[in-house]
C-alpha cells in the first residue's frame, strides 16, 4: 500500500496542498512505496513563517538549555536506532548494518552538539586601553535552511540541524524527495526531545520548493549536500540573495597503492569502499591507483575474484554485502556509464550489468563491475558514477599517482596505502584534496572536526560540523566596553589607538 508524505511544519506532520507528487519506491522490490507531496512555494512561505516566528525564543534560551534537548535527542535516537535504520534501507536500498552507521555518524554531530555552551564561549580582552574590555559573542542568524541528498537521509541533515540548532537558528530542512520518511522522523523526535514547535521544520519538494528557500529575505543562510551542478546553482544563487552558503558536491576519490602496501589489506579496503552502498557515497573510492606494473597485476589478481563474489541482495538480508541501487532511472546511468567505459576501451574484468535476482526480478540491482587500464582522457574516469563500478588507472611512480587527484576537477577524499612513513607524509602534504586517508580508504572525519572537499567537490569557505560548522551558523560581535569611571571629558577626533 503506498503511504502519503506530507511535512513537518509548526510541530505537526500536515499534508501537502500543492497537488504535486514525486514517486518513492521500495529499491529492493522495486514497488512504489510512497508519494511524496511536492511542496509550493507557499507552503515552504509558511514553514520560513513557523521558524520565523519561533527564532526569538528559541535564540534566547540559555545554550545549556538548548544542549539538553541536544542530549535527550541523542537518547531517542539510540533507543529507536533498529527502526530508524530499517526505514532507511527500505527508502535508500542500503543494507541495515550500513544504514546503522549512517544514523550512528549523525548521531556523532548531536553529541557534538551537546557541547554547544562550551563551543559558543567567546573571547574576552582585558584592558586593551586605559579602562577598555573588549569581549567578542557568536549569536544565531536567524531562520537557516537545509538541502540535503539521497544517499545520506540522516546523516547529513544532522550534519547541519543539530549544530544550526543547538547555536540558537531554527531550520527549514528540504530533503532529497528520494527517501523522504526519515528526516520526519527526525524532526518527530526532535519535538519529543523538547524542541518548541516550529525551530525545526521539515518541508518535502523539488525546484519550486529550494528555489523558495534561495529567494526568501528571511532565510540567512543556506547549506547544501548533493550533486556538483547543483551545488554550483545553490552557491551562485544564494550569494546572488546575500545569503551565507556552504554547498558540498560531488567527487571522485582515488585510493594509490604503493608496491610496500599490505596488498590483502588493500584490497579489503577497495572492496569494502568501492562497493559498500553500492557506491553511493560521496566519500566511495571509485578509481584505485597502484604504483608499478608489478603492483597492478597483483591487484587485479585479488580483486577480480572478490568482485565476482560481492553477494547483491535485498538490504534488509544480513547476507547482502550491498543493495540495490535508488532508483531504476539511477541504475540506468550507471549501466550507460559502464557501456561507455567499455565503448572508451576500458578493459571490464568484472561484468555486473546483467545481474538479477530472484523472486527480486523488478529490484533496482547493479552487480559490482571492475574496470582496468581505464586512463585520465576516458569519461568514467573524469565523471561521477555513484555506482558499484572501481575504475584502476595504472600508474608507473609515486609522482604519477599523487597528480592524479591533485589534477582532477573533484576534490573530496584520496587515500594512500604503504609501509612507508615517507611516502606517506609527502602525499599527505602535497595532494590537493580536502580528506586525506592514510591506510584509511574512507577518511571521514568525526564530528569533532569538520568535513569538506575541495575545487569542484564543495563551494564556499566553510566546512560541514565541528569547530566550523559551529562558524557557519553564528555571527560574531564585537563588543568594546568602557564604563563611565574611566570615560574622559571633550570629543575625540583621531582614529582611537591603545593609548
Ligand atoms: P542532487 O544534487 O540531485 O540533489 C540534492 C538536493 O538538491 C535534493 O534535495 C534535490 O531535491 C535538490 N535538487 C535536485 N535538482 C535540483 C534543481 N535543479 N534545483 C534545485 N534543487 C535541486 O544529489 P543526489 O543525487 O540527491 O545526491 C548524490 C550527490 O550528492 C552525489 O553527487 C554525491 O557525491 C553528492 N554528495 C556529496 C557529499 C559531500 O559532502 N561532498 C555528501 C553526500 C552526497
Amino acid at each position: 500500500m503506498t503511504q502519503e508524505i506530507g511535512h513537518f511544519i509548526g510541530g505537526r506532520k500536515v499534508a501537502g496542498t500543492s497537488g504535486r507528487f514525486g514517486d518513492v519506491y521500495n529499491p529492493s522490490t522495486g514497488e512504489l512505496s510512497g508519494k511524496v507531496a511536492l511542496a509550493s512555494k507557499a507552503e515552504v512561505e509558511g514553514a520560513i513563517a513557523n521558524a520565523q516566528e519561533a527564532f526569538p525564543a528559541w535564540a534566547a534560551q540559555s545554550p545549556i538549555t538548548r544542549a539538553r534537548v541536544m542530549f535527550r535527542f541523542k537518547t531517542l535516537l539510540e533507543e529507536n536506532l533498529d527502526d530508524l535504520a530499517r526505514m532507511l534501507s527500505n527508502e535508500h536500498g542500503k543494507v541495515f548494518e550500513d544504514a546503522k552507521g549512517s544514523v550512528i555518524r549523525g548521531l556523532e554531530v548531536v553529541e557534538f552538539a551537546c557541547g554547544i555552551p562550551h563551543l559558543l564561549k567567546g573571547e574576552f580582552s582585558e584592558g586593551v586601553s586605559t579602562g577598555i574590555d573588549m569581549y567578542s559573542m557568536r549569536q544565531p542568524l536567524g531562520v537557516v535552511a537545509g538541502i540535503t541528498p539521497f544517499n545520506f537521509p540522516a546523516m547529513v541533515p544532522m550534519w547541519m540541524f543539530a549544530i544550526a540548532i543547538a547555536c540558537g537558528n531554527t531550520f527549514v530542512l528540504k530533503p532529497s524527495e528520494k527517501d523522504p520518511s526519515l528526516p520526519l522522523r527526525l524532526a518527530e523526535l526532535m519535538l519529543e526531545a523538547g524542541l518548541p514547535e516550529g525551530v525545526l521544520n521539515v518541508v518535502n519538494g523539488d525546484k519550486e520548493a529550494v528555489d523558495t528557500l534561495l529567494t526568501d529575505p528571511r532565510i540567512q543562510a543556506v547549506s547544501f549536500v548533493g550533486s556538483t551542478p547543483i551545488a554550483k546553482y545553490i552557491y551562485a544563487t544564494a550569494a546572488a540573495h546575500g545569503k551565507r552558503c556552504q554547498a558540498m558536491a560531488g567527487a571522485k576519490n582515488h585510493m594509490i597503492i604503493m608496491p610496500d602496501a599490505d596488498m590483502d589489506k588493500a584490497v579489503d579496503a577497495l572492496i569494502g569502499a568501492g562497493y559498500g552502498s553500492a557506491g553511493e557515497r560521496c566519500m566511495a573510492i571509485s578509481v584505485a591507483v597502484p604504483v608499478g606494473e608489478e603492483t597492478a597485476n597483483t591487484l587485479i589478481e585479488k580483486l577480480k575474484p572478490r568482485v565476482e563474489a560481492l553477494k547483491v541482495g535485498p538490504s534488509l538480508d544480513p547476507d547482502s554485502d550491498f543493495g540495490p541501487l535508488v532508483t531504476a532511472e539511477h541504475r540506468k546511468k550507471v549501466h550507460d556509464y559502464v557501456d561507455l567505459g567499455v565503448a572508451e576501451g576500458a578493459e571490464l574484468v568484472v561484468d555486473g550489468r546483467d545481474f538479477t535476482l530472484q523472486g527480486y526480478e523488478n529490484g533496482f540491482y547493479f552487480g559490482g563491475c571492475l574496470f582496468d587500464k581505464v586512463t585520465p582522457e576516458m569519461r568514467i574516469y573524469k565523471e561521477e558514477i555513484f555506482g558499484p563500478v572501481l575504475s584502476v588507472v595504472r600508474t608507473n611512480n609515486f609522482e604519477e599517482a599523487l597528480r592524479l587527484p591533485s589534477d582532477h576537477e573533484y576534490g573530496n577524499g584520496v587515500a594512500i596505502f604503504t609501509r612507508d612513513g615517507d611516502s606517506a607524509r609527502e602525499f599527505a602534504s602535497r595532494v590537493q584534496v580536502g580528506m586525506v586517508g592514510i591506510n584509511v580508504p574512507i577518511p571521514v572525519p568525526l564530528a569533532f572536526h569538520t568535513f569538506g572537499g575541495w575545487k569542484n567537490s564543495a563551494f564556499g569557505d566553510t566546512n560541514q560540523h565541528g569547530p566550523e560548522g559551529v562558524r557557519f551558523y553564528t555571527k560574531i560581535k564585537t563588543v568594546t566596553s568602557r564604563w563611565p569611571d574611566g570615560i574622559r571629558s571633550g570629543a575625540e577626533f583621531i582614529m582611537p589607538t591603545h593609548k
